[in-house]
C-alpha cells in the first residue's frame, strides 16, 4: 500500500493541482470544503489552561473532518483551511509548533482531496517577519497565491501583512502589488465567480461595525472592500473568530467560519460545504461528522458524475513529481 505524504501544494504563487487551462473553463456545479482554525493546541492551552498541554483532541476532530470529506459524492474539488494550522507561535514555541506541525501533516496526509492552506496570525505570528513567513512557506507552501478550479478563481491571501508589516513592508508590499494583479486578471477574464479565502475577516457582520480582535481596521476595510468589489469578487471566506459569522457589502458576501479547533462561542466543531452553481455560491455549516455524504445540487437536471477509480485530481506523473519534490520530509 502507498504511504500517505503530505504534500505542499502552493508553489511559484500557484495551486499545482490546478494548473490546467481547461481550469478556467465553467463545466458544471461542483463543491468545495471550507474550513478554519484546526489550530492544534489552543483547545488546552488557551481553553482549558493546562500548562502541560497536547493537541490530542484536535488531532481528532481534524482527523473526524478528513473523514467525513474524504466519503463525500460527489468528491469535494480541495478543502481549505482559513487559517491557523496550528496554535504555536512560530518565533517563541518553535519545538512545540514543529511537533504540532508532523502531526498536523500525518493528519492531512490521509485527505483524499488536494488541502489549500493559508496562513493565519498564529502561523506567522502578529508581527510576522521574513524569517516566520519563512517558516511558513518552507512548511506548507506559498503564504498567498491563486488558481483557477472549474471556472472559478480563487485568491489566497495572507491577511498578517495588513494588520501589522512592520516587520516585513517589503513583503507586505510585494503581496499587495501581486494582489492588484490578480483582481486585474478578475476583470480581464471575467470567472463564473472570483472568490477571496483569507484569516482575518475584513468585518464579522456589518460592513461598517467598529474596529475589534477580530476584524479589520475600517479604514482598510473599506478599501478592500471597494477594491474586491470593483473588480468582481462577491464571496470572500475567512476565520480567525472561532464562531460563525458574516453579513455583505452590496452583494459581496463575507463568510467567517467558525473552527474545526477550539471554540469561542456556541458553534460546535465543523466546517461549512460550499456548492459552487452557475449562478451563485451556496453554503452551509456543519458540526463535525453531521454532513450529508451525498451532496445535491438544486436547480440542475445534470446527471451526476460516476465515481471513477483514478483519483480526481493528481492527473500527471509530472505534477506529482513536482509536488512531491517540494514536500518537506517530516
Ligand atoms: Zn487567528
Amino acid at each position: 500500500m502507498e504511504e500517505n505524504k503530505f504534500l505542499v501544494l502552493a508553489q511559484n504563487r500557484q495551486f499545482l493541482p490546478f494548473f490546467a487551462e481547461e481550469e478556467k473553463e465553467w463545466q458544471e456545479p461542483f463543491v468545495f470544503i471550507q474550513a478554519a482554525d484546526t489550530q492544534f493546541g489552543m483547545q488546552e492551552k488557551y481553553i482549558e489552561k493546562k500548562e502541560n498541554y497536547g493537541w490530542q483532541q484536535e488531532i481528532r476532530w481534524s482527523r473526524q473532518m478528513v473523514e467525513d470529506v474524504n466519503t463525500m459524492f460527489p468528491r469535494p474539488k480541495f478543502l481549505v483551511v482559513c487559517g491557523d494550522l496550528l496554535d504555536a507561535w512560530p518565533h517563541t514555541e518553535e519545538e512545540i509548533r514543529r511537533q504540532q506541525e508532523i502531526d498536523f501533516k500525518e493528519v492531512f496526509a490521509g485527505l483524499k482531496v488536494p488541502l489549500v492552506c493559508v496562513c493565519g496570525n498564529h502561523d506567522v505570528g502578529n508581527t510576522p517577519t521574513p524569517a516566520t513567513v519563512n517558516r511558513y512557506t518552507s512548511s506548507f507552501g506559498d503564504d498567498y497565491f491563486s488558481f483557477w478550479c472549474g471556472g472559478v478563481f480563487f485568491i489566497v491571501l495572507n491577511t498578517q501583512f495588513y494588520e501589522d508589516a512592520s516587520q516585513c513592508p517589503q513583503l507586505a508590499e510585494e503581496q499587495e502589488a501581486w494582489l492588484e494583479e490578480q483582481l486585474e486578471v478578475v476583470k480581464r477574464e471575467k470567472p463564473q465567480h472570483a472568490v477571496v479565502f483569507q484569516h482575518i475577516p475584513l468585518f464579522l457582520h456589518h460592513p461598517d461595525e467598529d474596529k475589534e480582535y477580530f476584524n479589520m481596521d475600517l479604514g482598510l476595510r473599506q478599501a478592500m472592500l471597494d477594491k474586491f468589489y470593483d473588480a468582481g469578487v462577491r464571496s470572500i471566506f475567512c476565520g480567525h473568530y472561532h464562531r460563525n459569522a458574516g453579513g455583505f457589502y452590496k452583494d459581496l458576501e463575507v463568510v467567517v467560519t467558525s473552527a474545526v479547533g477550539a471554540q469561542l462561542g456556541e458553534s460546535q466543531q465543523g466546517y461549512r460545504v460550499v456548492k459552487v452553481q452557475q449562478d451563485r455560491l451556496v453554503h452551509q455549516y456543519y458540526p463535525l461528522g453531521s454532513a450529508p455524504t451525498r451532496i445535491h445540487f438544486p436547480n440542475t437536471k445534470r446527471a451526476l458524475p460516476v465515481p471513477s477509480a483514478t483519483p480526481a485530481w493528481s492527473s500527471t506523473t509530472a505534477f506529482l513529481a513536482t509536488a512531491r519534490k517540494g514536500a518537506l520530509a517530516l
